[in-house]
């Protein structure tokens, strides 16, 4: 009893939609043939959507397999990617936008290896002979401070959060971080960070 069963799940919905290419029919008929269980699921909807039909004949309503799907708890569960895609447009168009991000992400993290600093460069000295910035005792970063490929060394005062991607962060004893403190060292924290940083438009400040 090992069928591919969302692909045919698929096919029911889209036979019963009538929404069913004349080759995804034929392919379905063959398998139903076959099938027992998916016989008995696309008999089983079949039946209920005449039932319904006919105590209402009208056309039926737009989403009207979806409905009838709604009321049987054991094919609720089964939702497939082509559905999605049909009816969550905005969501997959999202999705397709992280992964094609995480991509470029994922180019950027192993090529890139020079000190930067991505947010905060007031009041900070950069040391790119030893890949370190350090915020002097008694100065004060106002707003975060992101360092690319480098440690941070913190004698003064960051009034924000620090984050430090592929490097360190030092604190002196005097020094202090209102906000939080992140190092990153894997690129999944860091692609996840980008996206933060992305959605919330933090970076471009
Ligand atoms: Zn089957």
């Amino acid at each position: 009893m090992s069928c591919d069963t969302e692909k045919y799940m698929s096919l029911i919905d889209k036979a019963l939609d009538r929404d069913i290419t004349e080759l995804e029919q034929k392919e379905l008929d063959i398998h139903l043939e076959n099938c027992e269980a998916c016989r008995e699921h696309y008999y089983a909807l079949k039946e209920i959507i005449s039932d319904m039909k006919e105590s209402a004949p009208v056309v039926a309503p737009d989403h009207f397999t979806e409905d009838v799907m709604k009321r049987l708890p054991a094919v609720k569960k089964k939702r497939m990617p082509a559905q999605w895609i049909r009816r969550y447009p905005v969501l997959t168009a999202a999705a397709v936008f992280l992964i094609l991000m995480f991509g470029s992400v994922m180019a950027n993290w192993s090529t890139g290896n020079e000190l930067s600093v991505v947010s905060g460069s007031d009041n900070v000295q950069i040391k790119p002979s030893t890949h370190t910035v350090i915020v002097p005792k008694g100065k004060t970063v106002k707003g975060d401070l992101v360092v690319e490929n480098g440690d941070v060394r913190v004698e003064g005062k960051v009034d924000g959060d620090v984050v430090v991607i592929k490097g360190k962060k030092y604190m002196a004893s005097a020094g202090q971080i209102t906000g939080d403190s992140q190092e990153i060292h894997q690129v999944v924290e860091w692609v996840w960070y980008k996206l933060k940083m992305f959605f919330t438009g933090e970076e471009q400040k």
